[in-house]
């Protein structure tokens, strides 16, 4: 499943290939029944939150239309340089000029919506550290209210909450386990004995570790001072506190890594440095 940094990296990749030009659009799958409407328009712009991309072609018989598309466990994009393949396989949704093209196959959905539509998914969906503007210093980034008042309310582990989309969109198994070790929070916690303050510094936390990963595709958390080989670019054994280390000593003090599945998806801990 492509975590939340996977969708924006798309998004910024796909609007700097289209935004301001006309575009072609097909589906020869014939699943995007609309693509014919959207065929020769222009592509205004990509956005991403969390696991839901925007393509926006603007005012299409006076309402705004943005074709939603949500990945899922098995979609994904191909983009080129033209000349552009024959179609082959399940091809959803492809989008081309005279330059580049994109390929878009096995989304759990693709489809055209209206404004209202992308509105009402926006007021669903928690909040996204990767739309905090870059230029907004990181000591000034507030973790919106939205976010502390959700997980406040609620008596769910804070380890659920940090995977539900309508708290924080995005996040992802790895994030989750990484964020709540950085802060020495216990993922059993309950979402409102989470001191604010704590929320704060995770929200930022995320706000900082996201960005990066959209790059080079590795999400890196550790800091050097807790790595075994201190200089140098991270191994990827080292890469991470918790995740995927079941059972190995933790960095920081020595107890074995534990796992357990929570919402679906194993989670890692340490017992010691994150204990109730
Ligand atoms: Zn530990």
């Amino acid at each position: 499943m492509p975590e939340g940094n996977e969708t924006h990296r798309w998004a910024t990749l796909h609007a700097s290939m289209f935004a301001g030009r006309r575009v072609h659009v097909d589906s020869p799958q014939g699943r995007f029944a609309d693509a014919g409407l959207l065929d020769g328009r222009k592509l205004c712009g990509v956005v991403a939150v969390g696991k839901h991309l925007g393509y926006d072609f603007g005012i299409i018989e006076k309402q705004r239309r943005i074709v939603h598309v949500h990945m899922g466990l098995y979609g994904d994009f191909t983009e080129g340089s033209q000349p552009m393949p024959e179609p082959r396989g399940a091809l959803r949704m492809r989008i081309w000029d005279r330059r580049q093209w994109l390929e878009l196959r096995g989304p759990t959905d693709c489809s055209l919506w209206t404004d209202e539509d992308w509105q009402a998914l926006l007021a669903r969906l928690g909040p996204d550290p990767l739309n905090v503007p870059r230029k907004v210093p990181a000591k000034d980034r507030q973790a919106p209210a939205k976010l502390i008042e959700r997980i406040g309310k609620r008596r769910t582990a804070i380890g659920l909450l940090l995977m539900d989309q309508s708290i924080v969109s995005g996040l992802g198994n790895i994030l989750r386990a990484e964020l709540l070790f950085r802060a020495r929070v216990s993922p059993f916690r309950p979402g409102n004995e989470v001191p604010e303050q704590t929320l704060q510094a995770i929200w930022k936390d995320a706000v900082e570790l996201m960005p990066p990963a959209m790059v080079d595709r590795r999400i890196v958390t550790t800091m050097p001072r807790d790595r075994p080989h201190r200089r140098g670019t991270a191994l990827d054994e080292e890469a991470h506190y918790v995740y995927r280390r079941k059972g190995r000593p933790c960095f920081v003090c020595g107890t074995e890594i534990r796992t357990e599945v929570m919402g679906g998806r194993n989670l890692f801990w340490c017992p010691q440095c994150q204990a109730d």
